[in-house]
This record gives C-alpha cells, sequence and structure tokens, in this order.
C-alpha cells in the first residue's frame, strides 16, 4: 500500500494544508492500491510563493549551472528507473515491459534532449541593431494527466528548469505515484529550494487555484478539450499565458502502394498500444477503398492478436485506467454499433476470460467519418476504419476534424507520402513509423496551442525581449 501524505514545496516534505484524501485504484484488479493527500488552495498559496522566491536566483542561474542540474537529475533519474516503470503499471495499468521501454523511456530521451539542447541553447542573440534576448516567463503552473504519466511531465518540467523557470505541479489524481517518485528525484538531484514544487490533489481545486493565482505566470496543460476551455477562462483575468496540448482523432492514411498486412496491421497494433490512451492516436485509419477487404482482415488479424491481461505479465495490452475511462469507451462501442458501423473486431463487454480489471477488447470498426466515433476523442483501444477513393478524398476525411494533432501516412512512395504530410492540418505528421524526440508536438485547432518537446518546447517557457540599441556583443 503506498502513502502518499506529503507535499514537495520549498526543498522539503511538508504536510498538506487541506485535510482530504483519495484512494487510488489499480486498474488491472480494481483493488486500493494506496491512497493520496489531496491539496487545498492554501496549498497552492505556499508553493507559489516558494516558486516566486526561488525564481529570483535560479531566473538568473547560468547554463553551467541549469546543465549541472540537469546532469545530477539524469543520474537519479537512471538510478529509479525500475521504481517509475513498477508504478506506472500500478497507477495507470501500462504492461510492465512497455512502462520500462517506453513511458521511463521518453522520460529519458527528453531529459537528454534538453540537456543537448540546452548546451548549445541561444538566449541572446543579435538582429541589426537589437539584442534578442530570451527570458524565462517565471512561475509555471503545470497540469498534467494521467495516460504517459512521466511523458507528460517530462515535456514540461526538464524545459522549465532548463530556461530558468520554477515550477508548481500538479499531477492526475488517477496516477500520483510516479510524480512522486520524480519529486524524490528532483529532491535528490540537489533542486535549489523552490523551483520545483509538487502538490496533488483535484484539478477542480488545485488545478483551478493555480490557473486564477496572480502569481502563476503561465500554466501548461495536458488533458481534455473541456478542462483545457475552462483553464483559459480562468487564466484570463490574469493573462497568464497558457499552453495547451488536447485531444486528437489523428488520421492514418495507408497508400495503395502499401503492404496492407505489415502497414494495416502496425496501424491497428499502434492504436492498441497503451490501450489506445495516447492523445496522437491513429484512431481513424484511411484505407483505399479498392483493397477494402484486404484492409479489414489485416486490421482484425492485428486486433486479435494483441494479448490483454495482467499488465505484470507479457501482454501487449493492459486495462485501461479507470472504471469512468472503461465506461466512457464502452458507451462508444455501443454508439458505434447503434449509428450503424461494422464490427470488424472486438466489441463491447470486457475480454472473455478476465473477470476483474477494466480490460476492454482491442474492437475495431469499419464507419463514416460524420460518425461518433470517428469524430470524437474515445481514449481507448477502438479504431475506425473509413475508406478513401484517392488522395484528394484521403486528404479531405483526414482534415474533416475538430481536431488536428497528428498524422501518419504508410507507403511505398515517399514523395506522395509527403505530399499528403504537407496537406493535412496537423500539428506533426510521422511517415512510415517516424519518430524525432527533438520534433516539436501540438496540434492545430482544438487540440490546443503551442509546442512541446526539443526547441520548440523550450521557446513555450521563454519571453523574449528586444533590447534596441545595445552594443554588439561581436
Ligand atoms: P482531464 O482533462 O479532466 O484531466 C487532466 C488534468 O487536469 C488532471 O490533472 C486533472 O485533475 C486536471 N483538471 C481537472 N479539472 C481541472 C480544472 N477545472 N482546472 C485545472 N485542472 C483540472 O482529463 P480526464 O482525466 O478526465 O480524461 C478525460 C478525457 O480527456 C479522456 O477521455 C481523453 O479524451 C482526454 N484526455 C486527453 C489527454 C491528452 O493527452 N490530450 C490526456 C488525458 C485525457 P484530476 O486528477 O483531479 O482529474
Amino acid at each position: 500500500m503506498r502513502d502518499l501524505s506529503k507535499f514537495y514545496i520549498d526543498g522539503q516534505w511538508v504536510d498538506p494544508i487541506g485535510t482530504g484524501r483519495a484512494e487510488v485504484i489499480n486498474p488491472a484488479t480494481e483493488a486500493v492500491s494506496g491512497s493520496i493527500a489531496l491539496g487545498s488552495e492554501a496549498d497552492v498559496d505556499r508553493a507559489v510563493a516558494a516558486a516566486r522566491r526561488a525564481f529570483a536566483t535560479w531566473g538568473e542561474s547560468s547554463r553551467e549551472e541549469r546543465l549541472e542540474l540537469l546532469l545530477s537529475v539524469q543520474a537519479e533519474y537512471a538510478r529509479r528507473s525500475e521504481e517509475l516503470a513498477d508504478a506506472v503499471t500500478e497507477e495507470m495499468g501500462a504492461p510492465r515491459a512497455f512502462a520500462g521501454q517506453l513511458h521511463v523511456g521518453l522520460g529519458s530521451w527528453h531529459l537528454q534532449a534538453a540537456i543537448e539542447l540546452l548546451r548549445g541553447f541561444a538566449f541572446e542573440e543579435q538582429r541589426g541593431a537589437t539584442l534578442l534576448r530570451r527570458e524565462p516567463i517565471g512561475v509555471c503552473g503545470l497540469i498534467t494527466p494521467w495516460n504517459w504519466p512521466i511523458n507528460q511531465v517530462a515535456v514540461k518540467v526538464f524545459p522549465v528548469l532548463a530556461t530558468g523557470c520554477t515550477a508548481i505541479l500538479k499531477p492526475a489524481q488517477l496516477s500520483p505515484y510516479s510524480a512522486q517518485i520524480l519529486a524524490e528525484i528532483l529532491d535528490a538531484a540537489g533542486t535549489p529550494a523552490g523551483v520545483f514544487n509538487l502538490v496533488q490533489g483535484k484539478g477542480s481545486v488545485i488545478g483551478t487555484a493555480l490557473s486564477r493565482h496572480a502569481d502563476v505566470d503561465m500554466i501548461s496543460f495536458t488533458g481534455s478539450e473541456e478542462v483545457g476551455v475552462q483553464i483559459q477562462r480562468d487564466a484570463a483575468e490574469t493573462v497568464k499565458r497558457v499552453g495547451l496540448e488536447l485531444g486528437g482523432k489523428s488520421a492514418w492514411v495507408i497508400l495503395d502502394d502499401a503492404s496492407l498486412s505489415r502497414n494495416v496491421g502496425e496501424a491497428t497494433a499502434t492504436m492498441m498500444s497503451n490501450s489506445g490512451q495516447t492523445c496522437s492516436a491513429g484512431s481513424r485509419l484511411l484505407v483505399p477503398a479498392a483493397r477494402l477487404e484486404e484492409a479489414l482482415a489485416a486490421s482484425r488479424g492485428a486486433a486479435e492478436a494483441v494479448v490483454t491481461g495482467n499488465p505484470a505479465g507479457n501482454v501487449a495490452m493492459g486495462p485501461v485506467v479507470s472504471k469512468a475511462q472503461f465506461n466512457v469507451i464502452q458507451s462508444y462501442i455501443e454508439k458505434g454499433v447503434a449509428e450503424g458501423a461494422t464490427l470488424v473486431a472486438g466489441g463491447p463487454g470486457r475480454p472473455e476470460d478476465l473477470e476483474a480489471g477494466y480490460f476492454v477488447r482491442p474492437t475495431v470498426f469499419l464507419g463514416t467519418n460524420d460518425m461518433a466515433i470517428a469524430r470524437e476523442e474515445i481514449f481507448g483501444p477502438v479504431q475506425t476504419i473509413i475508406p478513401y477513393t484517392d488522395i484528394d478524398d484521403a486528404v479531405a476525411i483526414a482534415n474533416d476534424s475538430n481536431f488536428g494533432l497528428s498524422g501518419y501516412v504508410s507507403g511505398e512512395d515517399a514523395e506522395v507520402a509527403a505530399g499528403i504530410a504537407r496537406r493535412l492540418r496537423t500539428g506533426s505528421v510521422r511517415i512510415n513509423g517516424g519518430f524525432d524526440i527533438a520534433a516539436p508536438f501540438g496540434g492545430y485547432k482544438r487540440s490546443g496551442n503551442g509546442r512541446e518537446w526539443g526547441e520548440y518546447g523550450f521557446l513555450e517557457y521563454l519571453e523574449i525581449k528586444a533590447v534596441i540599441g545595445a552594443p554588439s556583443a561581436a
């Protein structure tokens, strides 16, 4: 049983002022795995005051000091990586091997990327008569979700440290354990008091207090569209910067020259990883109409091959995060059937061999782009196949969405794939599984604003100052 009863504020593990507690449920067993203290507005005030005090010095720190801290964090992170993976599996149900390789792996890759970037990042640059300075924005409220609990914290906290900002992290109540270990890592690494603070609790209390706080300069949020809108409202009065990474309904376009068994299979298997709880997931699979039967067979085969079960074991897919999430996904599967979509694989209910846990059957529909299952973010292992007639049709379907987070194109002809990528109204497009830890990540349209990862992730936390007429450094 884990008992998280303290917050990390001003370099100390302190007793909360708020008196509430919440249980944490293991989604694979439905049993209580521990509990956390729930903070109050007064806890936020205390953490913000500490972050503000720390900013006075950390905001003036040198590149070398910040590099030294990140390198020290890197050593601690490596030392605690097995514990981090255990925590992720326990709190949100990711298979243990996957949690180690990808959940913990992504955190370490972002950390390495931040270190490399910081070594050469131009905080000052002369442009004609103007000295352009990139200065830390100040005190940042970081509000994160449970779906990639380490990654979502890493893409905020490491740039915060690298750019000289200070922060208060409010992780999701559903995934408090990995956040607690990350705070312990930052503490052990020697993070100066107040530079990083952790307050656990309800989004409606802690998140709202941070968003409205007059002494918080910026909110960086990842999560649902609904909460993103609320945060913008709450932040408006104090005119703070708000970075939003929201939902997606990304299209994965399979070209007609592609090997369908390989590419459709990969697209469906990728959809099911992390139990489909990935904002950039390719939840709409666009296949050439002339090869529909072949595509359906490939997708069905891939979905039925996904071994689902106890995440401690050798499985490809664990449960979804919570009973509420399970119920939402089930209602979408039922809606898909009611709307007249054809079930290609999976369907309602739990896999037959599993008696407890929030397990969902890997589900694929054949549908149309006007159905709710093609328009709304389900955030579960549910993919909708949509046939297209030609490339213009594929692009039109892909762009016919309120979201614009990611896109995928798979096929033999790289020129055709790149041509489609240019036409997609999304923040990123991955061609044939391409991946780059330094590439900017974020969305068009209702998928949010701002960019995380790499250089653009640093710029999120920097103000630009023009000093005109200063003597040139060169
Ligand atoms: P939320 O957007 O509700 O939660 C994300 C974070 O925001 C959590 O830390 C949450 O706290 C906090 N929060 C909740 N309300 C507020 C508020 N009023 N002000 C500030 N912060 C707040 O996501 P859910 O967990 O409810 O997931 C619902 C849906 O959101 C999913 O089904 C999926 O569609 C989408 N989603 C998208 C993600 C993405 O990566 N783009 C990630 C997660 C979800 P608390 O822990 O108290 O809930």
